[in-house]
């Protein structure tokens, strides 16, 4: 089988001829058929923060495919189901997070592609328990994205807790963000899409953001105060400086979600307006098996839609200099059904 493999940190991935893999006891083999380009994929191959992984790895969160094996103990998966497997690979099961909801904390999580090889592959393996069946109906290129684009920013308006008559700040309209938009409507909040690039923007307004800011013309902080400041940001750029624009536009009582994570990034948070304003910085990763479920329910309602654009795996390398220039509509999905 062919993997895209991270030889080394900082250099191009490279097309590697692998034997297939075994499942072990609780694993599943899958048959990949469409693997999602996340953002997080290039941190980790050129090895942007301060946990490393350890090259030779196969990145890759949003693989989606059939289970052609299973490995012993696995009795709730069948050969031939649809599952996706997300960045949370594995967690303990038995410590403080994972017993109280928050498995996406869990201090003995694996993560895919990351601590483990992940879906850039023609074959992969999972651990059967956080394999998340796909719903029939859901397209496996539609599927992909979800598994961590959609539950990621599902879950960041969760932890903002927010609510219909709000204003809802969207920054960075890439894979994150173009799901963002949609769930924030969901939620039924009024929505503030940010980002650098008019296709973003336009893309923004059509899937239903109410005002969209160019952040290269205007101060987004400023235009979401003149609008009352927003209840709720969630900062989705991979840039410090959206951060910040974003956290001066919050409302009294508004809450800074951070979800990108570029390179060391920090940024100065302004004591005396947060203690005045009451306002909040979050951290948010990911979201736990049942947000992905909750996610996929949606997405077979056909309450979101998923904008991506399909690519041979072989052009990985030419995919991440293009999600770099932001010139991707809003998600590379590697299509790895047809090609095998
Ligand atoms: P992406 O490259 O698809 O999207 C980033 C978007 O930000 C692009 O549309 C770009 O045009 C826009 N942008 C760039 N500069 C901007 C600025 N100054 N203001 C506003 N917008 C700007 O990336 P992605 O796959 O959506 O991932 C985004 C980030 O989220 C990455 O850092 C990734 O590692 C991180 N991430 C975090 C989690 C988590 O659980 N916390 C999960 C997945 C991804
Ligand atoms: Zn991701
Ligand atoms: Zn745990």
């Amino acid at each position: 089988m062919r993997a895209a493999v991270v030889r080394a940190l900082g250099e191009p991935l490279v097309i590697e001829e692998r034997p297939d893999p075994e499942p072990g006891p609780g694993q599943v083999r899958i048959r990949v058929e469409a693997s999602g380009l996340c953002h997080t994929d290039i941190h980790a191959a050129r090895g942007d923060w301060p946990v490393r992984p350890n090259p030779p790895f196969v990145p890759g969160h949003e693989g989606v495919g059939l289970v052609e094996a299973l490995g012993d103990g696995v009795t709730h998966l069948t050969v031939g189901q649809r599952v996706a497997v997300p960045w949370l690979g594995s967690a303990c099961g038995r410590c403080e997070h994972c017993l109280s909801g928050w498995e996406t904390l869990c201090e003995r999580q694996v993560n895919t592609g990351y601590g483990c090889d992940g879906g850039h592959a023609e074959k992969m393996l999972a651990r059967a328990d956080f394999a998340q069946p796909v719903p029939d109906g859901i397209n496996p290129m539609e599927a992909a994205p979800l598994t961590c684009a959609g539950v990621t920013t599902y879950k960041a308006l969760k932890v903002a807790g927010v609510r219909p008559a709000q204003l809802v700040a969207i920054s960075g309209i890439g894979g994150l963000g173009h799901l963002a938009v949609q769930y924030a409507k969901i939620a039924g909040a009024t929505v503030a899409a940010v980002d650098v690039t008019d296709d973003k923007l336009a893309l923004a307004a059509e899937l239903g953001a109410d005002l969209v800011i160019d952040a290269r013309r205007e101060d987004p902080g400023e235009v979401l105060r003149r609008h009352g400041g927003a209840h709720a940001a969630l900062a989705l750029a991979v840039n410090e400086a959206a951060f910040r624009a974003v956290n001066s536009g919050l409302r009294r009582g508004g809450k800074l979600v951070m979800v990108a994570l570029p390179a060391h990034g920090t940024i100065q948070v302004p004591i005396f307006d947060t203690v005045l304003g009451g306002t909040s910085v979050i951290g948010s990763i990911v979201g736990t098996r049942q947000d992905l479920a909750e996610v996929f329910q949606l997405h077979a309602a056909g309450r979101t839609k998923v904008v991506y654009e399909t690519r041979p795996l072989a052009s990985v390398n030419e995919c991440v200099d293009e999600v770099l220039r932001g010139q991707v509509k809003a998600r590379i999905v590697f299509d790895l059904g047809t090609e095998s």
